[in-house]
């Protein structure tokens, strides 16, 4: 998707700052944290929203949940508990037309999260 930041982001056209990135996954911080730790996590394909998954993408999804498990670890956030997020559509908050796990941690989290 040629106007896509994230799709830009996985290519390396837009700089950002990676934590992992591997044939399927890049994850990366976000620019503007509402965390400690915040990273977001997308798949390099290009999906527009969660809605958009089918059971083709369940294994997809399930490599990214434990991706996220793996960095939380990586980044010693799982003792202290973290959070995964996917907002899906405008009225959840989501600003960014290509799937991410947020995942935050490195402070207590909140319910509801408002
Ligand atoms: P959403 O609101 O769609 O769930 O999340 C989009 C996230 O992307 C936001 O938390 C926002 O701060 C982050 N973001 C937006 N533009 C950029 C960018 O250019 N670089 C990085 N690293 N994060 C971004
Ligand atoms: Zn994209």
């Amino acid at each position: 998707m040629e106007d896509c930041l994230f799709c830009k982001i996985a290519s390396g056209q837009i700089p950002s700052d990676k934590v992992h990135e591997d044939e399927q996954f890049v994850a990366f911080r976000d620019i503007n944290p509402q965390a400690p730790i915040h990273i977001l996590i997308i798949p390099r394909r290009h999906i527009e929203r969660l809605t958009d998954l089918g059971p083709a993408e369940a294994e997809l999804i399930g490599q990214m949940t434990l991706l996220a498990n793996k960095i939380a670890q990586d980044q010693g956030i799982v003792a202290g508990g973290f959070r995964t997020v996917f907002n899906c559509g405008e009225g959840a908050g989501q600003s960014v037309w290509h799937i991410h796990m947020h995942l935050l941690g490195g402070r207590p989290m909140h319910w509801p999260p408002g």
